[in-house]
């Protein structure tokens, strides 16, 4: 089984081990740098803190990987846990918090309920006062995604895996379609050739509408900008505090190495889609006075005296509900896209969905059923609260 995977970002490339590890034939195209799209520009959470099993079973399925990742791989990806915390302003998000603890918990997560006076344990500056709840897990973390794209890209190289960076997808098309062969598989045309194969891996991130397309397929994923900030915190933030999200405001923060923490989150009312070949990827200054002013609102590390070092624009993939499309949308392609944000931390888990797709196998602990393209003509989708 040879299977083609466009794109050379975290999840094409942990599709890539995925397939490579059950003895399947890849090759993956990248059209820039491997890593280079959005997967170079994540904040690197890794939570287990959703609202929807599907997305909480994914990071559970995950994290052994994120775990082990130093021993499996032999590259560093820094991995640290010092949990998230969730914050709730009003009562309608605090019903949510509660449920939604229930969830996680009954799927195995290590979730809690605390009200805001808890929640100083873990961020002693929390303005508490316009706090009516909050949740926290000791499971959640970060990590470095240019790291784990290195290691998955060692890994998939010493399987015998040919990785081509600077290698556009420009045509996909089944075989047998523009010829009198009755062929099964998929012919992909790059600048240099075409290359036959039984099947194709869409994990074109914020490129996939435009990939699918190729394909004659259209699928509903927009290129979203999204910002992340730099800062020098003028109070004392613990190095160990969580990534701490006013989940009704989308405001974060989270300490970073060297006494700078990263701020962001997403203000704009109006979220017009971008062209991924051509968006502005600095960081506004507008924004990030406003990001900074967000967090400060939040808890008093952020006061005026707080430089703003630097920062950076990428692209979250976004569907309509905020969920992977991870489905065989046509006989041998299969598409892994649309994370809406949390792409990186499910990387692992949908490596191995993807290779059941592909293989016709079941490997994968996570049923990813709900995660179908349909789910949009059937109006079964699904609904993530815990946007950020
Ligand atoms: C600011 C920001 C913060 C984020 N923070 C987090 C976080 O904390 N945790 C988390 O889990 N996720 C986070 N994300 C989301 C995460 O970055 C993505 O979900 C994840 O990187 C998606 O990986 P990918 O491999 O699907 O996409 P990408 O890394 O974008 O890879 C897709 C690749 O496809 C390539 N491509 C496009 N067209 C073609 C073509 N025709 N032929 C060949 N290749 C092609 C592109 O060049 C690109 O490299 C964040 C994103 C942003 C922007």
């Amino acid at each position: 089984m040879h299977v083609l995977i466009v794109g050379g970002g975290v999840v094409g490339l942990a599709c890539a081990h995925a397939l490579a590890d059950r003895g399947a034939e890849v090759t993956v195209c990248e059209a820039g740098t491997l890593g280079g799209g959005s997967s170079g520009r994540a904040a690197g959470g890794i939570r287990t803190q959703f609202s929807t099993r599907v997305n909480v079973e994914l990071s559970l399925s995950s994290i052994p990987v994120w775990e082990s990742f130093d021993d499996e791989f032999g590259v560093d990806i820094d991995y640290r846990r010092p949990g998230y915390l969730f914050l709730a302003r009003t009562e309608e998000t605090a019903a949510a918090f509660r449920k939604n603890v229930e969830m996680q918990t009954d799927a195995g997560a290590p979730s809690r309920l605390l009200d805001p006076d808890e929640a100083r344990e873990y961020v002693p500056e929390l303005r508490t006062e316009q706090f009516v709840a909050a949740t926290y897990s000791p499971a959640d973390g970060i990590a470095d995604p240019h790291s784990a794209v290195q290691g998955y890209v060692e890994a998939v190289r010493s399987m015998g895996g040919d990785i081509r960076s600077n290698t556009p997808v420009t045509g996909l098309s089944r075989e047998g379609e523009d010829s009198d062969s009755d062929g099964e598989g998929w012919r992909v045309e790059t600048p240099d050739e075409t290359i036959e194969v039984d099947a194709v891996v869409c994990a074109a991130g914020a490129w996939t509408k435009r990939v699918a397309a190729l394909a004659d397929i259209d699928l509903p994923i927009a290129p979203r900008r999204r910002q992340i900030a730099v800062v020098e915190p003028d109070g004392d933030l613990p190095e160990d505090a969580p990534l701490t999200i006013d989940l009704d405001t989308g405001s974060y923060f989270r300490p970073e190495r060297d006494d700078t923490a990263i701020v962001g989150g997403h203000f704009a009312e109006e979220d017009p889609d971008v062209d991924p070949d051509r968006f502005d990827e600095s960081m506004d200054i507008e924004w990030a006075v406003e990001a900074t002013e967000r967090a400060n609102d939040c808890a008093a590390y952020f006061g005026p005296e707080t430089k703003i070092r630097n920062g950076w624009a990428g692209l979250y993939a976004v569907t309509p509900d905020h969920h992977a499309i991870l489905d065989e949308v046509a006989p041998g392609f299969v598409v892994a896209a649309g994370f809406s944000g949390h792409g990186f931390q499910h990387a692992p888990a949908t490596g191995e969905a993807v290779a059941d797709r592909c293989l016709g196998e079941n490997e994968c602990e996570v049923d990813v059923s709900a995660l179908s393209a349909a789910r949009f003509e059937s109006g079964e989708t699904l609904t993530e609260q815990n946007v950020a």
